[in-house]
């Protein structure tokens, strides 16, 4: 099978790419194209060129193991075709139905005319590998689009919808018959005698451009991509299409893309695109395994959480029933969720019609009857093995044969809450991150009973949702808020030592994580984290830390009271010297001397003792895989996914490093601070992660 079928139709020729599944673009796909192109050029009886793709879809960009392997990519090269495409006399057409991305929105973006199929998207997500669109992407989107729009849909790697691309000016038209409309249009061009419309010779939204536009824009996504390369890249680029002649411009894309991809910012990032993937193969859970359809679903306990779940189920377009004890706690439930959509409404993130939408598959009940006719019931009611036990109790009376009985529980066991029904194997844990209706992260929770179909069935759902699933064995805090422990620990030890919140949480922020330990506890409330800690039950020889217990005593619980470790103005937290006082004072109670505390130390001593515990957890089998281990932390808990993930990030530095500083802990911190004995081995045999398959 060719990967690039001819297909004349009349005058006019069609370059059908046919690579499945996505229409990557291969070597032979390139080939393909090169040799079409020629033929059809060489042909007097053509007199026009159509690119589309089969099996309903454009392109979905470069092959990802091409980019993968890092290598350059044999000749013909996307920007060979492009010139290609650029020197032909004869008008060519993309026709794009489905996905033009990256590599493939390129590929189009050097025809002379694009038209789209209504419900197609196209983009150029390169940033997400940690890469900058390398075949004139940045360079004929700008001259097409202006800078703005091109700051902002290269930057954020975004999907955009075909109105809104014709909206930009990245496609000319609109069809339902994509192809067929592509084929007219090009005979009539041909008709009309038009001048060929070379994108990267369009010049109207490139010139006399403010330089200004770049600075605000690099001054307003400084947060988010403070320590990457990649969109800092694109923006550069993006600046030399508008100031700097054709050629510079095109050759400084071309340096950008190889610096990016050279970097270990780009590997990291592919990294986390393969361990996601990984992530969805669980090997007693074969791929032959049909999940349950879920078509309608029940929530109860209308909280943060539940309310979030809620929200999830309603923007994926299915039924939710919404369920709290009394009708109070219901309508303060409902009322959080429509802010919820209203604020985004008002920021222009969701239309009305959306948010219409979404609120009218939400129903608020508060009988339990009215969850007969629910696929999956998920319980996010208070974190309390008995109430979660009574509410399970009324699952078991009401709910349909075949439904699945979830818990968003974040740390309880999963098969104590199983053994208070008689369907343990319809009994998973589904842990949602917050907020729910925002974070990509679904730690699914396995019980000792729990049946593959259930396992298949909350795995798919997270593809459904839009979010990241990876699956956990039952455990005290599963995979994620288990490795937490050891580093928010860590992070008060270093107080009494002699650190400050700002330093501790600078080194964090430094490192890449949206926010430190100590500034997260504030947000999270140091009641709930005095709270959690209190209820676990910790060795009798292991160190603990007074300091969170004085800080609540104290009335300083995070940023609900206007202070915690910091003092807060509005959310704006500011150092605080009367923290610094009651820290020292926990020192001296403890007859710490206080002492200077490097940076390195700080980063070390709270990240190997994540790692550490991952890889117990890993030993143990309740993460199936190290790589698991990095998906749940770039996806659930901050960690800069440039960097990897811990375990990641860890083998990098080499996982000696890692064992090294838990030794030095493990004498004054206890036995759960020893090494990993996997670690040990690992390190010991030089081997990475894959030693531990
Ligand atoms: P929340 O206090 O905001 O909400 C709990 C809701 O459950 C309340 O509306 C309450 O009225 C309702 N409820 C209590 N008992 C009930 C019952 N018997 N029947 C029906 N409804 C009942 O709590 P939350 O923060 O949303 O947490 C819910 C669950 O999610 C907990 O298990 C928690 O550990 C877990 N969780 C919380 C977070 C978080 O960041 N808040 C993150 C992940 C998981």
């Amino acid at each position: 099978m060719p990967a690039v079928n001819y297909r004349p139709d009349g005058d006019v020729v069609v370059l059908q790419i046919d690579n499945p599944p996505v229409n990557a673009l291969s070597l032979a796909v390139r080939e393909g194209l090169t040799d079409g192109l020629r033929r059809a050029a060489a042909d007097t009886a053509v007199k026009a060129i159509v690119v589309a793709g089969a099996r309903g879809s454009f392109a979905a960009g470069a092959d990802i193991n091409e980019i993968a392997s890092g290598l350059v990519l044999k000749s013909p090269i996307t920007r060979e075709i492009q010139a290609q495409m650029e020197a032909t006399p004869k008008p060519i057409v993309a026709a794009i139905e489905g996905a033009a991305l990256g590599g493939g929105l390129e590929l189009a973006l050097a025809c002379h005319w694009r038209i789209a199929a209504n419900g197609a998207k196209v983009g150029l997500p390169e940033v997400k590998l940690g890469l900058i669109p390398g075949a004139g992407g940045t360079q004929r989107f700008t001259r097409l689009t202006g800078p703005e729009a091109a700051l902002e849909a290269i930057t954020s790697g975004a999907h955009l919808p075909a109105p809104r691309a014709l909206e930009l000016g990245v496609v000319d038209a609109l069809a339902d018959d994509v192809v067929g409309e592509a084929v007219r249009f090009a005979r009539r061009v041909v008709q009309e005698k038009r001048p060929l419309r070379i994108a990267s010779d369009v010049a109207e939204r490139i010139t006399g451009v403010n330089p200004e536009v770049f600075a605000a824009f690099r001054k307003k996504i400084e947060p988010k991509a403070r320590g990457q390369l990649a969109p800092w890249r694109i923006i550069d680029s993006i600046e030399a299409a508008c100031m700097r002649p054709k050629e510079e411009a095109f050759r400084l894309e071309r340096e950008y893309f190889n610096e990016c991809r050279d970097s270990p910012q780009r590997e990291a990032l592919v990294h986390v695109f393969f361990a996601e993937r990984e992530a969805r193969k669980i090997p007693d859970v074969p791929a032959d395994v049909e999940p349950l359809a879920v078509r309608r679903v029940a929530v109860v306990g209308a909280g943060t959480m539940g309310g979030g779940i809620a929200m999830c189920f309603a923007n994926a377009g299915i039924p939710v029933s919404l369920l709290d004890v009394t009708r109070e706690a219901l309508d303060r439930g409902l009322g959080a969720i429509r802010k919820n959509y209203a604020a985004s409404v008002a920021r222009g993130s969701l239309t009305q019609q959306r948010m219409d939408e979404a609120l009218s598959l939400i129903r608020g009940v508060t009988e339990y009857e009215a969850l007969v006719d629910a696929d999956i019931i998920i319980e996010a009611v208070f974190e309390d093995l008995q109430v979660k036990k009574e509410v399970f109790a009324n699952f078991e009376r009401v709910a349909a044969a075949h439904a699945i009985l979830a818990t968003n529980t974040s740390s309880l066991d999963i098969d104590a809450i199983a053994a208070t029904t008689s369907r343990p194997e319809k009994v998973v844990g589904t842990h949602f991150f917050s907020p729910a209706n925002v974070m990509r992260l679904l730690e699914n929770v396995r019980g000792t009973r729990t049946s593959p179909q259930t396992i298949a069935t909350v795995m798919a759902l997270g593809k459904t949702l839009g979010k990241v699933p990876v699956l956990a064995g039952n455990c005290d805090g599963f995979i994620g808020n288990r490795m937490l422990q050891f580093y928010g620990a860590e992070a008060e030890f270093l107080l009494e030592e002699g650190a400050t919140p700002e330093q501790i949480d600078g080194v964090i922020e430094s490192f890449g994580f949206a926010m430190g330990p100590l500034a997260v506890r504030d947000l999270a409330g140091n009641d709930v984290g005095y709270l959690i800690r209190k209820s676990r039950k910790l060795p009798p020889d292991e160190r603990r830390s007074p300091l969170l217990q004085r800080l609540v005593e104290q009335g300083r619980l995070g940023q609900k009271t206007g202070k915690g470790f910091y003092r807060y103005e509005g959310r704006t937290r500011i150092a605080d010297p009367e923290v610094l006082e009651l820290i020292e004072g926990v020192s001296r109670e403890l007859g710490i001397e206080r002492r200077e505390i490097d940076d390195r130390e700080i980063l070390e001593r709270l990240l190997h003792p994540l790692v550490n515990e991952g890889a117990r957890i890993v030993d143990e089998g309740i993460a199936l895989r190290a790589s698991d281990i990095d998906v749940v932390y770039v996806n659930g808990y901050g960690f800069p996914a440039y960097k990897g993930g811990p375990m990641y990030w860890a083998e990098r530095a080499g996982l000696t490093h890692v064992v090294e500083t838990m030794r030095r802990l493990a004498p004054s911190h206890g036995a759960r601070w020893r090494p990993a004995p996997l670690l040990e081995r690992l390190a010991a045999s030089g081997q990475g992660w894959k030693g531990a398959q």
